[in-house]
């Protein structure tokens, strides 16, 4: 079959690979009919995320048809579609049990290469190097997907690819990151990254009651589809000081709650931004948590600071002081995203939502390094790339 594999910093090639196999009673194999890049793609194509070996194959978000199950999967036959979530979930574990699917104690068999950096592993994703267990990506013709009897998630046919394939990973994590902000009624958001992440953030926040969202970017067209398709206010961070912006904006408090979609790989400007750039570059941390810092200082008393955007280490200058002595609460996770897929299918069906929305552009999958391209230099407009192997 056709994969997308990785092949160092800022490289991946289509490569023909063996077709997976049913390994374990619990797998299924799934014939991919879309997957998409997504911003988590991005740090392990620029080199972030420890882990990765020449040749990984690359994707954790991706749908298509059963084309064989394994005798342990009871709830899925040939022929159905489905959508897998990118964490891989036995779902009988403690966490499982407790529906934290993205902390399963049983998909990542290389635990212990990440236990001297975490402390402690997470689940197994596809896609995600071998500290999340080295499992192939969907960023291919097809997927073996263990645990098949908990993860996909069957999807109706009048439904298009576009509008279910995100219940992979971006919608459930963008919902995920309102939630944890639990919204009150006449409440504030701001969420800083109009990316994929960022969108479904701003629509979860108004899905779930906010009376007003606020979005922070720099790029004009992602910036336009937040205003437009969500129905958020925005900040352009180049353009204005965004601390003060928000403050006008609240009535001097700040918003009631805020949402980092941006993660790592954050941009900004002024010296510490600079000082972050140089520090990541030499290794003496690996993470720069610019939008962080700024969403912490901007969060109003009392308030909550929702993580969904992706950390891999250490960061440096964290404004501890400001989120002890004004009570902020920080909550994150990876995307639990199980959880989410049935109850956000159904919004989508009620027409709540149609999450196609964020699709600037659908490629082949074999020119995934144009896609790769398009997406980190955010060419042409692009927000999401669809690929169709
Ligand atoms: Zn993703
Ligand atoms: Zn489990």
């Amino acid at each position: 079959m056709k994969a997308v594999s990785w092949q160092g910093r800022q490289s991946v090639q289509v490569d023909t690979v063996p077709d997976p196999q049913i390994l374990n009673d619990r797998d299924a194999i799934v014939k991919i009919t879309s997957t998409a890049i997504c911003g988590s793609d991005l740090h392990l194509y620029n080199g972030f995320v420890p882990g990765m070996i020449k040749g990984d194959i690359l994707g954790h978000e991706f749908m298509g048809e059963v084309v064989e199950v394994g005798r342990g999967v009871g709830n899925l036959k040939v022929g159905d579609r489905v959508v897998v979530p990118f964490p891989i979930a036995c779902g009988n574990c403690t966490a499982c049990q407790a529906e934290a699917y993205s902390l399963c104690e049983n998909s990542n068999p290389n635990a212990w290469m990440v236990e001297p950096i975490w402390g402690h592993a997470t689940a197994g994703f596809f896609g995600y190097s071998h500290l999340a267990g080295g499992y192939a990506g969907g960023q291919a013709e097809f997927a073996r997907v263990p645990f098949a009897d908990v993860g996909p998630l069957k999807v109706p046919s009048n439904l298009t690819d576009e509008q279910v394939l995100f219940l992979s990973d971006i919608f459930p994590t963008g919902y995920m990151g309102a939630e944890m902000c639990n919204i009150q009624r006449g409440d504030v958001i701001a969420v800083w990254g109009a990316g994929p992440v960022g969108q479904f953030a701003a629509k979860s926040a108004l899905m779930l009651g906010a009376e007003r969202v606020i979005v922070i970017d720099r790029f004009e067209d992602r910036l336009r589809m937040a205003r437009e398709k969500v129905g958020a206010e925005t900040i352009h961070y180049e353009q204005a000081n965004v601390l003060e912006a928000l403050k006008e904006l609240t009535g001097g408090r700040g918003p009631d709650s805020v949402i980092d979609a941006v993660g790592m790989e954050a941009h900004g400007h002024g010296p510490l931004y600079a000082y972050d750039k140089v520090a990541q570059t030499t290794k003496m941390t690996t993470d720069r948590p610019v939008a962080l810092r700024e969403a912490i200082l901007a969060c109003k008393n009392g308030g909550t600071v929702s993580v969904i955007g992706v950390y891999s280490g250490i960061i440096d200058k964290f404004p501890m002081g400001a989120v002890m002595n004004r009570s902020l609460t920080i909550k994150t996770g990876q995307t639990h995203v199980h959880r989410y897929m049935r109850p956000l299918l159904d919004r989508i069906e009620r027409g709540e939502i149609d999450p196609s929305f964020v699709v600037t552009h659908t490629m082949r999958l074999d020119d995934a390094a144009l896609g790769y391209d398009k997406f980190l230099n955010k060419e042409d407009g692009c927000v999401k790339v669809v690929l169709k192997p």
